[in-house]
C-alpha cells in the first residue's frame, strides 16, 4: 500500500514549507514523511515515521502501489484548498431587521447550537495557513449567544484577524443587551469586542443614505454608521465596510457614493479615482453585487432568466476552487456560496470531521457539477412555468441549477417523475423567494410578500 498527500496534508506541507525555519524540529521530524509525499507524489510504509498518526490525522490517504503519478501530479496541481484565505462563520441568521434584500429571507432562522464544532474548525484552519476569521449572518452580535467565547479561543489558538459583520443596530444606544450581555453603551461594547480578541468591525452598508436606511427600514442608521467608524478606532479595533453595489446608485451615482464611503473609512484624498479603488481593493472590505434571490427585489435589469445565459456563463470555479471563504453556516454545513443553498452538499462540521470534509469536497455534486462542466445538464428540469424571467443574475440562476439538481441526486430522482422534479422545483422556488412563501419573516412574524 502507498500513501499520498490529501488535499488537506497537500495545503499543510506548502504551508509548513513556507515558514519552516520557525518550526519547532520535533514536528518537523513527525511530518517529515508529507515533505516526502509532496516531493515524490507517494511513499510506502518502509518509507517509515508515524504513517498511521498523519493518516488519522487526515493529512495522508491510501493509494494502490501502482497508482499513476500523473493522476497524483494532476490533483496535487488542483488541490481545492489552495486559494483558500479564510473562515467564515455564519453562526446566526436570526436578525433583528428586515432588509429588502437579505438572501436568507425565504430560509427558516437558524442559530450555531455546536459552538464546540467550531472550535474544532479553528484547530483544523490555523495549521494550515487560514488565521482569518469572519463572523457573519444575521446579526450575530445581537443573536449570537457565544460567540465571543469563540473568537477567544481562535486568538488564544494563534488566530490573527477576526471580524464581525453588523448593521451597528447598537450605535448610539445606552443599556442595550447584545448576546445576552448588557452595555451601557456603544464605546463600552466596543472595548468588550477588542478585549475578547475582535480585531475587525465590519458594517453592512447597501447604497447611499437614502437607499440604505429605507432598505434595512431603519431611519437615521446609515449616519449613525458613518460616525461609528471613529467609535471602531477609539476602542483599538479597526473599521471596515461590507458593501452591496446596485442597489439604488449605479453607474457615476455609485462611484459618488463609494468615493464619499471611503473619504470617511479613510481619510480624504484629492484622487478621486484612487478613493474608490482603495476601498474596493482592501480585503477587509466585503463588496457584493445585488443578486436577486432571498427577499430582493426582482433585478430591474431584464436578461431573460435562465435562457439568457449560457452553460459556460453559468459554471462558477468557487464551486471547485473556492477563493476566499471557507464557509461555515449556522447549520452546521460547510457551503462554498453565499446564496441561499447553492453552495451546500460537501459536509456538516455538526455531525463529520471538518478535516474529512476538506478532503472530500471534489466528492460533493455541486463540486462535480461545475467542475465537471455539467451544469446544462440540470437546465432542462428548471420548471420555466414557476421561474418565468426569473432569476435574472448569473447567480441566481447557478443557485436554482445547483439546488435542484443537487436535490434530484439526493433523492434519487428520475429523470422522468415529473411530479418529484416539480415538487422540488416549488421547494427551490419557494426557498429563492421566488414564489410567495410559507416561512415566517423573523422581524415581522408573518410571510412577507415580495
Ligand atoms: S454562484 Fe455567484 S455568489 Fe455563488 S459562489 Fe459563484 S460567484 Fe459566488
Amino acid at each position: 500500500m502507498s500513501f499520498t498527500l490529501s488535499h488537506y496534508g497537500l495545503r499543510y506541507v506548502r504551508h509548513l514549507g513556507r515558514s519552516v525555519g520557525d518550526c519547532d524540529p520535533g514536528l518537523l521530524d513527525r511530518v517529515r514523511p508529507l515533505f516526502r509525499a509532496y516531493a515524490h507524489l507517494t511513499i510506502s510504509e518502509d518509507d517509515g515515521g508515524e504513517l498511521e498518526a498523519l493518516l488519522a490525522g487526515g493529512f495522508l490517504e491510501r493509494v494502490p502501489d501502482d497508482v499513476d503519478p500523473g493522476t497524483v501530479r494532476t490533483r496535487y496541481a488542483r488541490n481545492p484548498l489552495e486559494h483558500l484565505t479564510r473562515v467564515a462563520f455564519e453562526y446566526t441568521t436570526l436578525c433583528n431587521l428586515d432588509c429588502r434584500h437579505c438572501r436568507n429571507g425565504g430560509l427558516e432562522a437558524q442559530t450555531e447550537t455546536h459552538p464546540e464544532a467550531l472550535r474544532r474548525v479553528v484547530d483544523a484552519a490555523i495549521p494550515i495557513g487560514l488565521t482569518r476569521f469572519d463572523f457573519i449572518g444575521g446579526e450575530v452580535t445581537l443573536f449570537g449567544k457565544g460567540w465571543l467565547d469563540l473568537v477567544r479561543y481562535i486568538r488564544s489558538q494563534g488566530g490573527l484577524h477576526v471580524s464581525v459583520l453588523t448593521s451597528g443596530w447598537f450605535l448610539g444606544e445606552t443599556n442595550f443587551l447584545a448576546a445576552g450581555r448588557r452595555y451601557a453603551d456603544d464605546g463600552a461594547y466596543f472595548r468588550e469586542l477588542r478585549e475578547s480578541g475582535l480585531t475587525h468591525v465590519v458594517f453592512s452598508l447597501d447604497g447611499p443614505e437614502e437607499t440604505h436606511d429605507e432598505g434595512r427600514r431603519t431611519p437615521g442608521l446609515y449616519r449613525r454608521v458613518l460616525e461609528g467608524f471613529s467609535k471602531v478606532r477609539a476602542a483599538g479595533l479597526v473599521p471596515r465596510v461590507s458593501l452591496v453595489l446596485g442597489l439604488g446608485a449605479t453607474g457615476a451615482a455609485m462611484y459618488d457614493w463609494l468615493a464619499g464611503v471611503s473619504s470617511v473609512l479613510y481619510g480624504p484624498v484629492a484622487e478621486r479615482d484612487y478613493a474608490v479603488a482603495r476601498l474596493l481593493d482592501d480585503d477587509d472590505n466585503y463588496v457584493s453585487n445585488l443578486v436577486d434571490v432571498g427577499t430582493c427585489e426582482p433585478l430591474g435589469r431584464a436578461t431573460g432568466g435562465i435562457g439568457a445565459f449560457t452553460d459556460e456563463e453559468l459554471r462558477c470555479r468557487n464551486f471547485f476552487r473556492p477563493r476566499p471563504s471557507l464557509r461555515i453556516k449556522a447549520s452546521g454545513e460547510v457551503s462554498l456560496c453565499p446564496l441561499v443553498e447553492a453552495g451546500d452538499g460537501y459536509g456538516n462540521v455538526h455531525t463529520r470531521d471538518v478535516v474529512d470534509i476538506l478532503n472530500h469536497l471534489h466528492e460533493a455534486f455541486v463540486y462535480r457539477l461545475h467542475a465537471e462542466k455539467r451544469v446544462g445538464e440540470v437546465r432542462p428540469f428548471l420548471d420555466p412555468g414557476l421561474f418565468g424571467s426569473e432569476p435574472r443574475h448569473a447567480c441566481g440562476v447557478r443557485t436554482a441549477l445547483n439546488m435542484l439538481g443537487r436535490a434530484m441526486e439526493e433523492r434519487g430522482v428520475a429523470q422522468d417523475d415529473h411530479e418529484a422534479i416539480r415538487a422540488i422545483n416549488v421547494e427551490v422556488a419557494g426557498k429563492m423567494g421566488i414564489l410567495p412563501r410559507e416561512i415566517r419573516n423573523r422581524a415581522i412574524g408573518r410571510p412577507r410578500p415580495r
